[in-house]
Order: structure tokens, then C-alpha cells, then sequence
């Protein structure tokens, strides 16, 4: 690869080296992979190592409070890395790293961060995640940089994102959030939504399947929600163009928003083989009272009616939910529709969170928040009750054979991790055909409450070389 840029003042073609580390959903995974992808194209290489590296850039999320706190504490750790650079012995080894704060915390907090960190040196929202190279020419250029804001044209250009090392190839279809949920931050940190024209989708996949991916995962903030620009076609058309694509092995979406599921889509998934049987169906609350300040849009009767259809047209359905205990004003008798919830739909995992205020948001102002010890009870009752359902739900599929992604290896010397169609987590031993990326079938042999183990039956279908996208 040709040296384009930065080098080293001894004049040789050492190369220089980012670190990006990535905080919250898959959205911000593509950005860190679109972030690397233009670093790449410019000869600077990616390092695990934040002390080694020329650039580091922090792929912030915003969602939950604490999450914030930390990225800002992260922030200090990489200050003293720069500061210790200055001490290097000789000048040749003087390489400052340039230090950035990407993603939505960057959105939220804009120049402030310039402010309280001195030695930040810009901020880049992820609407702007393609302007990444002007934004560090300026900052070479002398200026700190606050590149943040929702510009009318956003880039997606395909061939600056790096996959290497990943096992699945991410598409993003719609960008942003409309609806206005009162809890949540994501409308003002990702702004307004935005979707891709079909054909450029289908461009993607088409290019991913191409470079050896065998499952596909479209990603938006309401992926259901999107619909093309130009011609209108719903989701329920994209989800059969992408899954009647050639090559296209296992297709999985998300984050599905309940209100916009329609029976063309739920037809779709019962008709569509290769559609993963998985699904990531946010409820939040199991009361209508709760789901109503949180301006949801639905109810639970509806909630429970969509599971219902969903289910009917593809019975081998895994649902996972996202669950918040102690939104202000949530009584014991709401909480414990929200258990009722969870007992009936019986989910395969959930991701459950104490309710954290967010800046901007409207449900600060619905009522006092839950007193802290009360929030605590519900979250570990929750918590427990769901880890009796997924242990029973993993014991069901002890003795399936299925087929599994693999997508890394194991904690355990020689083995593997995988998952499987349900999306769960499974580990195996390793052998010498499979590689990250392929499939493999196995035998599911042992339940725990959070993965399986298994055992393999034939070698893995390895797939063509993963090699990094670079033009
Ligand atoms: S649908 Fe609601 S929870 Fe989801 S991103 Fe939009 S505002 Fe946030």
C-alpha cells in the first residue's frame, strides 16, 4: 500500500497508526468501520494499542448517562498519553497523537468538550463521520475543529469503509429518528431521518456478498420505518429485495420499531427462508400508563397482537426487548405489567436499564424520577425472572443441530464463538477449515442462561478472503 500521508520526519515509510475505540450500537460499529476505512486510504494503519497509536479517536454514545461519564473519563487516560509523548527522548520520536471525540456524545456536547479537555483537538458528530480526512487536515491546518450539526447530503460511501476483521457486513438503510420518544436522546444527537434510495442499498449488499459476507444486517434507528425517497417502496420490498439477493446467506435487521411493523412485513418474514428467526422488538414497558408518557405510540394489547402475527408467520421466532424500570411516575402495579410481559412473550434476552435522565428529553419533566433503592429492586427482580425464562429457552434447544456464523474465537484455548440463526450465542471447538465469517453446523449439546456449547458436525463452509476494502 502506498504511504500517502503523515510521514515520519526520518523520512522512512513507517506507518502511522489510529486507535478507535467504540462505545454503544451497530450504527456506531459502521461509523468506527467508515472512520477506519478513510484513515486507511490514507496509510495509516490501525493499532489495538492507544500508546503506539497517531490518531485516537473516541466513538462516543450518549443513550445512558453513565455511559457519558465514561467517555469522558476515557478522554482523560488519552490526554496523558499525549502529554507523555511530549517527553519521548528523541525528536524523531515525537508523534503527538491527534486525539478525537466522534459519535453522539460529540453531537450532544459540541464545543464544550474543546473547553474542558485542552487537549482534544475536534469533535465529529455522526453525521459528519464522513468528513473525517478534511476535518484532521484542518487540525494539521492548525484550527480545532467542531465539525457536528445534520448537513443535507450525507455520505455513505461504501468503498471507504474498512470490513476487516468483522464477520458480517452492515448496511445502513435510514439514518436518524423522527418520532420523539421521551426518554431518549437520539433524535437530537443523530437528527432527523433520513433513507437510502433502494438501489444504492441493494448496491451494498450486492458489494458485501461479493467480498465474501454471509450474512447481511441492515441497520437504522426504526429500520422498519424506511421507505425510498423516490419511488415509496417500504421495508417490506427492501427486506424481499435484499433476501432474494444471490448470495445473501442470513439477513437480520435492526432496531424494528413496533408501531411500523405491517403485515406485508410480517408476511415477509415467514416467507423470506433466509431472514433470520430473530428479532429485536423494543417494548420498554409492559403499561400502557408508562408507554404513554413515553410517548411510544402503542399499547401493550397491541404489542402482545404483533408478537402474536409475528410468531404465526415464523414460529421458530426469537425475540429479544429493550426494558426500562423506574421511568418517572412507574408504580408497582406498572412494573408489574412489565413482568406480565416478560412471562408471556418469554424473550431469548433482554437489555433492561434503570431510566437515566437525558439532557433535551421530555420525561424529566413527567414527575420525579424512582427513588434510586426502588429502581435497584425492579431492575434485579426483572433481571432475575428473565434469567429463569432464557435458561429454560436455551435448554429447549439442547440436542438441535443448526447452522452457526462464526464470529471470533473463543475464551477457552481452541475454541470458537459463533451464532446461531436465533442469534444466540454459542461456543464450540475449533478446527482448522473454519474461519471467522463462515458457517458451520453444529450440535447444540449444553445450555447456559446466556450462551450454548456445541459441538461441530462437519467442517465449515469457509468463506472467500476477508480482505479490507480500500479504493
Ligand atoms: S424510536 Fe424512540 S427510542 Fe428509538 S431512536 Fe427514535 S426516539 Fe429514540
Amino acid at each position: 500500500m502506498k504511504i500517502l500521508d503523515h510521514k515520519p520526519a526520518d523520512g522512512t515509510t513507517k506507518a502511522r497508526r489510529c486507535f478507535i475505540e467504540t462505545w454503544g450500537c451497530q450504527m456506531n460499529e459502521l461509523d468506527s468501520q467508515r472512520m477506519a476505512g478513510q484513515l486507511m486510504q490514507q496509510g495509516i494503519l490501525p493499532t489495538r494499542d492507544p500508546r503506539e497509536a497517531d490518531i485516537i479517536l473516541l466513538n462516543s454514545c450518549s443513550v445512558r448517562e453513565k455511559a457519558e461519564g465514561k467517555v469522558f473519563s476515557r478522554l482523560g487516560e488519552y490526554r496523558l498519553y499525549k502529554k507523555e509523548s511530549r517527553f519521548k527522548k528523541s525528536p524523531r520520536e515525537i508523534r503527538e497523537p491527534l486525539i478525537g471525540l466522534c459519535g453522539c456524545v460529540a453531537q450532544q456536547v459540541g464545543e464544550r468538550a474543546l473547553k474542558k479537555v485542552p487537549e482534544l483537538d475536534f469533535v465529529l458528530g455522526p453525521a459528519r463521520v464522513g468528513e473525517l480526512r478534511e476535518v484532521i487536515r484542518r487540525r494539521r491546518a492548525g484550527e480545532r475543529v467542531v465539525a457536528t450539526g445534520f448537513p443535507e447530503e450525507r455520505s455513505f460511501e461504501m468503498d471507504t469503509i474498512s470490513r476487516e476483521g468483522e464477520y458480517k457486513g452492515m448496511v445502513t438503510i435510514i439514518e436518524g429518528c423522527d418520532k420523539k420518544c421521551t426518554f431518549c436522546i437520539v433524535p437530537m444527537t443523530r437528527g432527523p431521518e433520513r433513507s437510502r434510495k433502494m438501489g444504492e442499498i441493494l448496491a451494498e449488499v450486492r458489494h458485501l456478498v461479493d467480498y465474501g459476507f454471509l450474512e447481511i444486517e441492515l441497520l437504522g434507528q426504526t429500520v422498519n420505518h424506511w421507505r425510498d425517497p423516490e419511488t415509496g417502496e417500504d421495508f417490506a420490498d427492501l427486506l424481499e429485495a435484499c433476501a432474494t439477493t444471490p448470495g445473501v446467506r442470513r439477513l437480520r435487521f435492526v432496531t424494528s420499531y413496533p408501531r411500523d411493523f405491517t403485515p406485508r412485513m410480517v408476511a415477509q418474514l415467514g416467507q423470506q427462508a433466509n431472514i433470520s428467526p430473530y428479532l429485536h422488538l423494543p417494548v420498554q414497558s409492559g403499561s400502557d400508563a408508562v408507554l404513554q408518557r413515553m410517548g411510544r405510540g402503542y399499547s401493550a394489547a397491541s404489542y402482545y397482537e404483533l408478537v402474536h402475527q409475528l410468531r404465526a408467520a415464523r414460529p421458530d421466532l426469537a425475540l429479544s426487548t429493550d426494558l426500562i424500570v423506574g421511568f418517572p411516575g412507574e408504580t408497582e402495579e406498572d412494573f408489574a405489567a412489565t413482568l406480565e410481559m416478560v412471562e408471556q412473550v418469554r424473550f431469548s434476552s433482554i437489555y433492561a436499564f434503570k431510566y437515566s435522565p437525558r439532557p433535551g428529553t421530555a420525561a424529566p419533566r413527567l414527575g420525579e424520577p424512582i427513588d434510586r433503592p426502588v429502581a435497584d429492586r425492579r431492575l434485579q427482580s426483572l433481571l432475575a425472572l428473565q434469567e429463569g425464562i432464557q435458561r429454560q429457552l436455551n435448554e429447549e434447544l439442547v440436542g438441535e443441530e443448526m447452522e452457526v456464523l462464526i464470529t471470533g474465537w473463543g475464551k477457552e484455548p481452541g475454541t470458537q464463538s459463533g451464532r446461531t440463526p436465533c442469534h444466540r450465542a454459542v461456543h464450540f471447538p475449533a478446527s482448522q477449515t473454519e474461519q471467522l465469517g463462515g458457517m458451520t453446523r453444529v450440535r447444540i449439546e449444553k445450555a447456559l442462561a446466556h450462551s450454548l456449547l456445541a459441538q461441530p458436525l462437519a467442517p465449515a463452509t469457509a468463506p472467500p478472503s476477508l480482505l479490507p476494502v480500500l479504493s
